[in-house]
């Protein structure tokens, strides 16, 4: 179990020496206690209160690797229950199942699908993680085949879906120095599996179909056994159960509670009937706690739609995702091409940069540094003013980009209009659209800026 600041304090020389960087043993107790030092900061601590603080210093839920030859996988490693009290870390690996009676072209058309799939996004690209090859047919040759085929066609990570541990150590022998996700040991099968895990050194699913205690007692089992690298699966697969069942061991997982000291895997398909509702519960999940999913439907809607969110809940609040501040080409502009200006929080940049783009029109946006804050938020917060802008478009020559020296404001902001034209006596300042889905019809009534 934990222990608290009080308790680690006790444990500590009291002597405030200072070299462990804090100003007293009690502060460093405190973050020590939040899991956010390690003890081996204090040279003077005994053996003892290493002993006892052990606890306190591991981390409460373990980071788990799925690897293949070219991709490695982590989950896990979470350290709160809300993203604002610090951050998430590691983004749930999205996984789509694949069943071995699927005919070949199937598995085929599948497997390329989802490989393929990319999408970008606020300047970065995402993909899905991975498969899930379950053993459908209940025959170990044919999970083997299926398994051996599927890795032969793509490098992403795997998690192997079989009750049976002859099926299971068939397909292991097919996956060469790969570390594939086991799927799963239960009360029935755990020594076998836990066996098999040990001897691959691969993770291990560990499932109960009878609740959290048998979910602790399967963990500690495989734990005792040898397995170091677990994921849980509590069995509840609807929209309360599986809430309530995630959000209890996330709980306990940072109460250090050491059975579900492990990241959780979901299966939202198992809890729906209808695609519509997969997605559903694939949001829940991405949201409250699963750290892996593993899908039945694949769509790119469905894909774009979860990796957003996906992207959104692992944002570090505290730090938003932003631009560096320049010029910005949509298209190949020159110099009678509009120019927009924008913050450089990336949400704002992509939102005007993709509605530029679908215009047509080729066109430059400056992205004034805001530290990441978006443009009515920034006006407000005082860090997207007249200064500033008139300061970027001089520290980045706009006036040698355009012929026309138009400047296009977002018409959030239009209140900055007047005191930009002070600013920037040789430019004129236009108001642009309030939202970004605008800009295309703004250009059209306002073409001869740009035209004449
Ligand atoms: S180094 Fe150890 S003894 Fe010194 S202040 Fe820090 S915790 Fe206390």
């Amino acid at each position: 179990m934990a222990l608290t600041g009080i308790q680690i304090y006790k444990l500590l020389p009291k002597t405030n020496c200072k070299e462990c960087g804090y100003p007293t043993c009690m502060a460093f107790a405190m973050k020590l206690a939040a899991g956010q030092e390690d003890l081996s900061k204090c040279p003077y601590a005994s053996d003892e209160a290493k002993e006892k603080l052990s606890a306190a210093a591991k981390p409460p839920m373990r980071a788990v690797t799925i690897v293949t030859n070219d991709h490695q996988l982590t989950t896990g490693a979470e350290l709160v229950m809300y993203r604002h009290q610090k951050k998430f870390f590691n983004p749930a690996p999205l996984m789509v199942r694949v069943k071995d009676t699927a005919s070949a072209d199937d598995l085929n058309e599948t497997v390329e699908e989802v490989g393929n799939y990319s999408v970008d996004r606020v300047g970065m690209t995402f993909t899905l993680d991975g498969f899930a090859v379950q053993n459908d047919s209940g025959d170990a040759s044919t999970f083997a085949s299926c398994v051996e085929s599927v890795k032969s066609k793509t490098d992403m990570p795997l998690t192997l879906i079989a009750t049976d541990p002859n099926s299971m150590s068939a397909a292991l022998e097919k996956v060469g120095d790969s570390r594939p996700l086991i799927y799963a040991a239960t009360k029935d099968n755990i020594d076998q599996m836990g066996q098999l895990a040990k001897k691959y050194s691969c993770p291990m699913v560990v499932k109960s179909s009878d609740g959290l205690d048998e979910l602790a007692e399967l963990s500690e089992k495989a734990s005792g056994a040898g397995v170091e690298d677990i994921i849980l699966d509590p069995g509840d697969r609807d929209l309360h159960n599986s809430l309530v069942s995630f959000t209890q061991v996330r709980r306990l997982a940072l109460r250090k509670f050491e059975p579900f000291g492990y990241p959780i895997i979901s299966f939202p398909g198992e809890g729906a009937s209808s695609v519509e509702e997969e997605v559903n519960l694939a949001a829940q999940h991405i949201a409250k706690y699963a750290n892996v999913i593993v899908m039945d439907s694949f769509s790119p809607a469905i894909a774009y739609n979860l990796l957003t969110l996906r992207l959104n809940v692992y944002t570090d609040p505290q730090a938003p995702i932003q631009l560096q501040s320049g010029i910005y080409q949509v298209g190949s502009p020159d110099e009678k091409s509009p120019l927009c200006i924008t913050t450089n929080y990336a949400l704002s940049y992509f939102a005007i940069s993709g509605e530029v783009e679908a215009t047509g029109r080729p066109s430059w946006i400056l992205v004034v540094d805001t530290e990441g804050l978006s443009v009515l938020t920034a006006w407000s917060a005082g860090k997207f003013d007249a200064d500033g802008i008139a300061a970027h478009i001089k520290q980045f020559d706009a006036a040698d980009k355009v012929n026309h020296n138009s400047l296009i404001l977002p018409g959030g902001v239009a209140i900055l209009k007047g005191e930009t034209e002070e600013n920037l006596p040789d430019w004129k300042i236009l108001v642009g659209p309030r939202e970004a889905p605008g800009i295309g019809g703004y250009f059209r009534q306002n073409a001869q800026i740009w035209e004449g």
